[in-house]
């Protein structure tokens, strides 16, 4: 007789109780010789999973996708996009399937869900596979963000499927396993909205409500609300993204979650030499996702959302299209804000002073980084530590540059006094570790190309702990050798 299936998940799917029509029910394809890389413990442990039982033989087979887990019902997500501002009317999990949904710990309902586990109905010509290096990749970089305390996608495990996957060589495949808030994106409103109309906008509308916004269930004007709700997320969450360097590299409205969580990690990157011009994907030549334009394209992609959500707005389309208007225009000042509050931290600045100011003081110091091509993480580092009373490492940044030391009389003239609140605020907002480039490429190509892991493990470990210094991991608070970042490139969906 077979032994009972171990319940890896509590699996409870409103998605597919409630939203019938919007996915097609699929099964992953089975991996040939599947090997645990990698299982997220404390991540697994949150979910109410056992890390053990998820390590075994039995559960690599269910996060291989060879065998779908009790409660499980996999299915492929239908959405659109608009892709470096052309509209895509047809893309959807070409390569990903939602397991299902678990309750978390704290009570949060979270998404679990493969990527690259084979071709599904909206594979288009992909083949539904993913390699092990961006696998990996998604997974250092996601629960860096998380251990930065910004809004992300995490990473539960990472399966080696001991297949081939063929991209411009052949390459070892492996299947993500992603945790999310949710996985619906813009890219979904816009599927319905195109393809069907206002009664199933209003379906996704209703649920995204009650999933991520449940305070706004009983507003007098829900649609607009939510709107403006979504639009506080990202307003703060690319505030977020600028104040650690990070540029996501392929802002597409299918890859903007409605949760306020950041997703698909591709071609993204963390900015060294503080550039507002700074891109690295390959695909992007002409810098539409670049450092210093992600608000402007996060406007861009809810004013996308706003159009499917006219309908719902209001009858009058005129009068539904001016109250849109207004909360599409109210983001560029809710960002500017939230931009305030992450930069006067990052400066050790409370919020007593005058907004103006503080942001002049704010440009004039990222001014000056642009200029001497200075490393923004090891600069703002070296603020860090003379507001502490270490201003050594701050001379030693600056010693070439004629007008810094008026730049810190202003600095030093409007902030003189710092509480330990203050300082800790300022430590919080400025990491010495981020996933440099040149870490991340080396950990991968070791893991791909030798099966050696240890620099992957010994690099996430690092990220894991972004503010405090440690003397043993000086080396990973170093930028890349200059010839590196000159020619560094990311790639998309590889
Ligand atoms: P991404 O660039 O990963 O955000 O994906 C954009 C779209 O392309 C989504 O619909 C994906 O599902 C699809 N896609 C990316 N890579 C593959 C692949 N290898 N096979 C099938 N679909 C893919
Ligand atoms: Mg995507």
């Amino acid at each position: 007789m077979n032994a009972p299936a171990p319940r890896f998940f509590a699996f409870d799917n409103t998605y597919v109780r409630d939203l019938e029509g919007f996915y097609a029910p699929w099964k992953p394809t089975p991996a040939s010789k599947p090997v645990l890389i990698r299982l997220n413990e404390a991540l697994a442990r949150e979910l109410g999973a056992n890390p053990a039982v998820l390590a075994s033989l039995a559960g690599v087979e269910a996060l291989a996708g060879n065998r779908v887990p009790e409660g499980a019902e996999p299915i492929a997500q239908a959405y659109a996009g608009h892709q470096f501002g052309g509209f895509s009317p047809q893309l959807g999990d070409g390569r990903a399937l939602l397991l299902g949904e678990v309750i978390d710990c704290q009570g949060q309902r979270r998404d679990i869900a493969f990527k690259g586990s084979g071709r599904t109905p909206f594979s288009r010509n992909g083949d539904g596979k993913c390699a092990l290096g961006p696998a990996l990749r998604e997974y250092l970089i996601s629960e860096a963000m998380h251990a930065l305390g910004i809004p992300t996608t995490r990473s539960l495990a990472v399966v080696a499927t001991g297949d081939m996957v063929r991209r411009d060589r052949p390459l070892p495949g492996a299947v993500l396993t992603r945790v999310a808030a949710s996985h619906v994106r813009v890219g979904t409103f816009e599927f319905f909205a195109t393809h069907q109309g206002p009664e199933q906008v209003k379906r996704l509308a209703d649920y995204v409500i009650a999933r991520h916004y449940p305070a706004l269930a009983n507003s007098t004007q829900p649609y607009l609300d939510l709107l403006a709700a979504v639009a506080e997320r990202q307003a703060e969450l690319v505030a977020r993204w600028l104040g650690v360097g990070f540029i996501h590299g392929v802002m597409n409205t299918d890859n903007m979650t409605l949760s306020g969580e950041t997703i698909d990690y591709g071609p993204c990157a963390f900015m060294e030499a503080y550039s507002p011009s700074a891109v690295f994907s390959s695909i992007d030549s002409g810098g539409r996702y670049a450092y210093g334009k992600q608000a402007g394209i996060a406007r861009w992609n809810l004013a996308r959302l706003a159009e499917t959500l006219l309908p719902l707005i209001d009858a009058d389309t005129q009068r539904a299209v001016k109250l849109a208007t207004e909360v599409i225009d109210a983001f560029t000042e809710r960002h500017a804000a939230h931009w305030l509050a992450v930069f006067r931290a990052k400066l050790g600045l409370d919020d007593t002073g005058e907004a103006d100011a503080d942001r002049g003081l704010i440009d004039d110091f990222l001014l000056t980084l642009k200029h001497q091509q200075l490393d923004f993480t090891l600069a703002f580092r070296a603020l860090t530590a003379a507001a502490t009373g270490d201003a050594a490492r701050l001379q030693g940044l600056m010693a070439e540059v004629p007008d810094f030391a008026d730049w810190q009389t202003r600095w030093l003239a409007r902030q003189p006094i710092r509480t330990p609140a203050l300082l800790a605020a300022m430590q919080q907002a400025n990491p010495a570790y981020i996933p440099r480039n040149h870490r991340v490429e080396a950990a991968l190509d070791a893991a791909v190309e030798h099966n050696d892991l240890a620099p992957f493990e010994r690099l996430l470990a690092v990220i894991q702990s972004p503010f405090d210094e440690r003397a043993a991991d000086t080396e990973y608070g170093e930028p890349a050798p200059s010839e590196f970042t000159k020619t560094y490139m990311t790639f998309c969906g590889t």
